[in-house]
């Protein structure tokens, strides 16, 4: 695909940056243009919004937590064999399900922003997310489950650079995700922890119901 600059018209420009044109009556223009260009406009502003928050931006984001260490581990043995056993995976009292989502500044309060459901902890940061459950329509749809999280034959989950697995026994739901270093070891873990489980379930149902609350906004808007 040929790119070119939608501000001096050079084609076939090895890159195209998002810019904003302020026009004649205060409205934003979004346009790509090329490096030489670029000074020119007002870049494009990403904010991250949440309920009962302000906007904040990429730098004010909280951390992503990890343990510190790394665990290596094949889970086909299932989760009795986990390296570090269940009593001493660190409990997160705080849990939440956190609805964050992401827009262009000058898009707030004109569009839908871009929702993704992240298991979180606010006094330590993002923890993980779990794939087929990390998207608003996701967590919109009436067939919507959570992936089984079973103690004999846990869940595991494989993205890019990323996995994610979860395992419960009757007090406790315990995940573990790796892979956020960009290497693709689906045996390598950086951040292990549990969830009460009644905390785990009751976080997702309120994040369900939110998430149709935030879709049914987005319909009336359309
Ligand atoms: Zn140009």
């Amino acid at each position: 695909m040929s790119l070119d600059c939608e501000a001096c018209g050079k084609q076939h420009i090895p890159a195209r940056y998002p810019v904003l044109r302020v026009l004649p009556d205060g409205q934003y223009e979004e346009l790509g243009v090329c490096a030489e260009c670029k000074p020119q406009f007002q870049p494009v502003e990403t904010l991250f919004v949440r309920e009962s928050a302000p906007p904040y931006t990429q730098d004010q984001r909280p951390p992503f937590w990890e343990n510190g260490a790394s665990l290596r581990w094949h889970e086909d043995q299932g989760f009795a064999t986990s390296p570090v056993a269940p009593r001493d995976y660190p409990l997160i009292e705080d849990f939440e399900v956190l609805l964050e989502g992401v827009i262009s500044k000058h898009r707030l309060g004109k569009a839908m922003p871009y929702y993704m459901a992240w298991l979180f902890s606010p006094s330590r940061g993002y923890l993980t997310y779990i794939l087929g459950a990390d998207e608003l329509e996701d967590l919109c749809r009436p067939d919507f489950t959570l992936p089984p999280a079973d103690f004999a034959h846990p869940y595991h989950d494989i993205d890019q650079n990323w996995h994610v697995l979860l395992a419960e026994d009757d007090e406790y739901v315990y995940i573990l995700a790796g892979g956020r270093d960009g290497k693709p070891l689906f045996d390598m873990y950086h951040t292990w922890f549990k969830v009460e489980k009644n905390r785990y379930y009751q976080q997702w149902e309120q994040a369900v119901h939110q998430a149709h609350s935030l879709a049914a906004g987005l319909t009336e808007e359309a």
